[in-house]
């Protein structure tokens, strides 16, 4: 499962890996599995005759940068893939995740810079009182332990976000801070995802074009059935349109689903989809596991 990729053009964001770094994670796999085109494991799958070392390459939220530096490493050497698009930001819509991504990788010297900006953006906001009565109690050593590599930054930051700020306030004080940096959004996003001719090629170059819901919700499970349907009902007429051809894969935006969901993607006529991990046995067809590609490079390493 790929995600985020660098070049001279496209930034180096946490986790972003190089044309050179997706060739050694296929050379990798190469030597113990068998890495199928698109079309074939999907075959395959619904048939229902994977091997256990068959294998896909996946390709998820449409970003530019996957096709720009992915693809033509893919083309060397021949190989296609599942590409999972949410359909908003192909038709001209926008995502905030991203955004604020490319926001604190681009314009900062480097993370701290960052923390230093937020931090006093947030206690100048209208949660400044709040943020600072909760810090009065937090020590970073105790938060998050599980992850050691985090630095105190990191905790802070995560805390204020997530469990002092929530998502409505964290976003709007990002978006004041790149307000206040003048930053133009339609331009700053240009190079973020990816338009409607490039998955029309991808479409032609035989590659499978999935589902990956309308609008990426973090928690799409957490939705009423009706919301849920109507992301993956616009997310699925808008690829039948612009592909002329009906979706038949998805993957699970932030690996968020339930019953409800699969139900949908049962209606919609789905037959395989990708979780985001491995943590889980492959249970039905709509839930095969996936292996980060950063975890990938951490085997590479070792
Ligand atoms: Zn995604």
């Amino acid at each position: 499962m790929f995600h985020h990729f660098y070049d001279d053009r496209h930034i180096r964001g946490q986790g972003a890996i190089s044309q050179n770094e997706l060739a050694q994670i296929i050379d990798y796999y190469r030597k113990s599995h068998q890495i199928l085109t698109a079309r074939e494991w999907l075959d395959k799958a619904t048939r229902n005759e994977l091997g256990a070392k068959d294998v896909c390459l996946t390709f998820d939220d449409a970003l530019l940068c996957q096709y720009e530096v992915a693809l033509p490493v893919l083309e060397a050497y021949d190989l296609s893939a599942f590409w999972f698009v949410y359909s908003s930001v192909i038709t001209g819509g926008s995502e905030k995740l991203e955004i604020y991504r490319k926001f604190r990788t681009s314009c900062f010297e480097d993370i701290a810079a960052f923390y230093e900006f937020f931090f006093e953006s947030v206690s100048e906001s209208q949660y400044g009182a709040r943020v600072k009565d909760a810090l009065s109690n937090f020590s970073p050593e105790s938060y998050l332990s599980q992850f050691p590599f985090y630095t105190a930054g990191d905790r802070q930051f995560r805390f204020i976000r997530d469990k002092v700020l929530g998502v409505e306030a964290y976003n709007q004080i990002l978006d004041q801070m790149i307000l206040a940096q003048s930053i133009d959004l339609a331009e700053f996003s240009r190079d973020l995802w990816m338009q409607e001719q490039h998955v029309v090629e991808l479409h032609e170059k035989d590659h499978v074009i999935g589902l990956h819901s309308h609008t990426h919700p973090t928690a799409l499970a957490a939705l009423p059935a009706q919301d849920q349907w109507s992301e993956y009902k616009t997310n699925y007429d808008t690829l039948t349109e612009i592909l002329n051809t009906t979706p038949e894969t998805v993957s699970h935006p932030c690996n968020s689903y339930n019953q409800e969901t699969i139900q949908i993607l049962h209606d919609l006529q789905i037959k395989v989809g990708f979780r985001s991990n491995m943590a889980e046995q492959h249970s039905s067809l709509l839930e095969f596991p996936r292996e980060d590609h950063a975890n990938i490079m951490g085997k590479i390493a070792a």
